[in-house]
């Protein structure tokens, strides 16, 4: 494949769905696939030979291989198990501790982090523009809610490391969006992005002034999005089959996963109809059937917008402005197609809200804008963005010391001065957080640093200045150094949530490490499933004309068919390509005969194809 022709690829990488664009001079343009979808749901099936599917074809696979169906990964990115708590209770996939307070996904027995499941969509999603523009891409712009932390954004860019990918760029969903509108033309007004997708919710309110995007706020929830409202229609469903058929009756994974599926469809269904039918085979001869109403829904779901509406005010608050100082309110997610979100905005706006491009595509169209800023083809827009929350350090006492306040603009920079409590003291341990509560066991622990090699001082006459750097990323960069003796000590920060660089480095060389023997499981699943055919066809033939071959060819064809057999039992790819081969040969009398037999019949006036 030609090397990339600087193509740098804008990837939206969305908790339900994701995708990728790109620029071209005439504008960004969404990677399809041949049959023209350009979504890929961010769901991976692992098969019992290890093989790793993505996308349509894993999501189809969720009702009968629940355990091995992996969704929503994006809420588990950058967390602790505290954190996803609340998710494990809906997620069929078992979930374990992992190491520096992160999760694990227990697939088959094996341990996968969030990152290393993300990578392999945004693999596919990468894989899908290399076939789709015939050139390598080695280079992305990824999305990320706008009000995701520090350890979330490390992962995301660790992830798009492990799928072979230099992260450009991290940039926040709504700002993409904004992007992709051609808000960057606007003089001078205000937009409010409102993003509900399938399970995170931003609201960001923008300053656009030609050509110049300033983010004014942010909130929003990034746990709360489609997946609710289709967990209060699994809530009624199991409610109402508990009431028919048992309390008692278990829900097991393959159920939990197929009223998933038939929660969301009823749900998408109702956005076009007033009413959805769902029905639900329990086994057994019992069948639960329902006609959910949109009245009935949308009953269920408004708690859910009334949220999302507070964090609207909030944003608002934060601003300094009202709902009627918005001029333009763009929409953007799966989830902004449901009628009574559209109408509660709207009102709340006061004005019709912005649905012209399409709200699953707006956020990859607006990361190729800015994957094109980056290459130098649009040189007209200056983007700035702003940190969604406070960072600080741990003050003696625990309280929370803000270096950085939220909404600053990034890239920024804020340094402070410490010193010793202790005589003598070499070592000093900084906590690092972020958040906006004033006590530190209320904020985010983001990592904590030890400064060593302080020379030894009374206490209160070293002066070490801590330096914080929010980068364009919106990723934290922390640096320190003693001041009166002018050394710099080494620091190192270690996420609490997350992988340190060390372990990105490690599993990005195991891939290719283990790229040969990837590669050679695959050759003996494919080998195996030749065998099979070959086999089939050999027992098939010897059934209808086996009497014609003679008893020492019968014997070599039988020899050779169980030599077969057993080396598909090996892992030896080599091997069973050798018996296949040999199986060939030995069945060479009987395709003879075959051969001999439709040319007889054919002289007989039968054509071929009639056989
Ligand atoms: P996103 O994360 O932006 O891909 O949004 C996905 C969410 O939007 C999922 O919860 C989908 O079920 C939901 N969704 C997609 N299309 C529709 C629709 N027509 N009506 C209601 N919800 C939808």
């Amino acid at each position: 494949m030609p090397e990339t022709g600087g193509i740098i690829l804008g990837i939206d990488l969305g908790t339900t769905n994701s995708l990728g664009a790109y620029m071209t001079a005439a504008g960004p343009v969404v990677v399809r696939d041949a049959g023209g979808a350009a979504l890929v749901p961010s769901v991976l099936a692992f098969g019992p030979d290890g093989q790793v599917t993505v996308g349509r074809q894993a999501k189809a696979h969720a009702v009968e291989n629940p355990l091995s169906t992996i969704y929503s990964v994006k809420r588990l990115m950058g967390k602790s198990l505290k954190d996803v708590a609340e998710d494990l209770r809906v997620l069929p996939y078992a979930i374990k501790p992992g190491p520096n307070d992160t999760v694990l996904v227990d697939v088959a027995g094996s341990g996968r982090t969030p990152q290393e499941l993300s990578a392999m969509v945004l693999e596919d999603i990468r894989r899908r523009a290399e076939a789709a523009l015939g050139v390598k891409i080695t280079q992305a712009v990824i999305t990320v809610p706008a009000y995701f932390d520090d350890a979330q954004r490390q992962a995301t860019r660790d992830a798009g490391r492990l799928a072979g990918l230099e992260v450009r760029r991290i940039v926040n969903e709504p700002t993409a969006a904004a992007l992709a509108y051609g808000l960057d033309r606007k003089s001078d007004s205000c937009i409010a992005v409102y993003d509900l997708g399938g399970g995170t919710f931003d609201i960001s309110i923008l300053r656009c002034s030609e050509g110049v995007f300033q983010v004014l706020s942010t909130n929003g929830d990034t746990r709360l999005g489609g997946d609710d409202l289709d967990r209060e229609l699994i809530d009624m469903l199991t409610g109402e089959i508990r009431a028919r058929f048992g309390e008692e009756l278990e829900f097991g994974p393959a159920t939990r996963q197929a009223l998933k599926a038939f929660a969301e469809e009823a749900k998408v269904r109702l956005s076009d109809y007033q009413q959805a039918k769902v029905q639900v085979d329990l086994g057994g001869g019992r069948v639960f059937e329902r006609i959910i109403t949109r009245d009935e829904f949308e009953a269920r779901a408004a708690k859910w917008i009334d949220h999302t509406l507070e964090h609207c005010r909030r944003a608002l608050a934060d601003a300094g402005l009202a709902p009627g100082d918005i001029e333009e309110v763009v929409m953007v997610g799966g989830c902004t197609r449901i009628p009574l979100v559209r109408r509660r905005i709207a009102e709340f706006f006061g004005r019709n809200v912005y649905t012209a491009v399409n709200p699953d595509e707006v956020v990859a169209l607006g990361a190729a804008v800015q994957a094109g800023i980056l290459a130098g083809m649009k040189r007209d827009t200056l983007l700035l963005d702003v940190t969604p929350l406070s960072v600080g350090i741990e003050t003696l006492g625990g309280g929370m010391g803000k270096l950085i306040m939220r909404n600053s603009a990034v890239p920024c920079m804020a340094s402070e001065t410490f010193t010793t409590c202790i005589d003598n003291q070499s070592a000093v341990d900084i906590h690092i957080l972020q958040g906006e509560r004033e006590l530190a066991a209320d904020c985010r622990s983001l990592g904590r640093f030890v400064l060593r090699g302080v020379p030894p001082m009374p206490a209160g006459m070293p002066r070490i200045s801590v330096t914080f750097l929010i980068d364009a990323n919106g990723i934290l960069n922390v640096s320190a150094r003693e001041l009166k003796s002018g050394v710099e000590a080494s620091v190192q920060v270690t996420p609490s949530h997350g992988l340190t660089a060390q372990q990105v480095d490690a599993m990005v060389k195991e891939s290719y490490a283990h790229a040969m023997e990837d590669f050679e499981a695959h050759r003996v699943i494919d080998l195996r499933n030749e065998a099979t055919r070959v086999i089939n066809a050999i027992e098939k033939a010897l059934g209808a004309r086996g009497h014609v071959l003679a008893a020492s060819d019968r014997a070599r064809l039988d020899q050779a068919v169980a030599d077969l057999k057993a080396a598909m039992k090996s892992e030896d790819g080599d091997a069973i390509d050798a018996a296949m081969r040999a199986a060939n040969e030995a069945a060479q009398a009987l395709t003879a005969d075959q051969m001999n037999d439709v040319l007889r019949q054919t002289a007989t006036g039968r054509k071929i194809s009639e056989f």
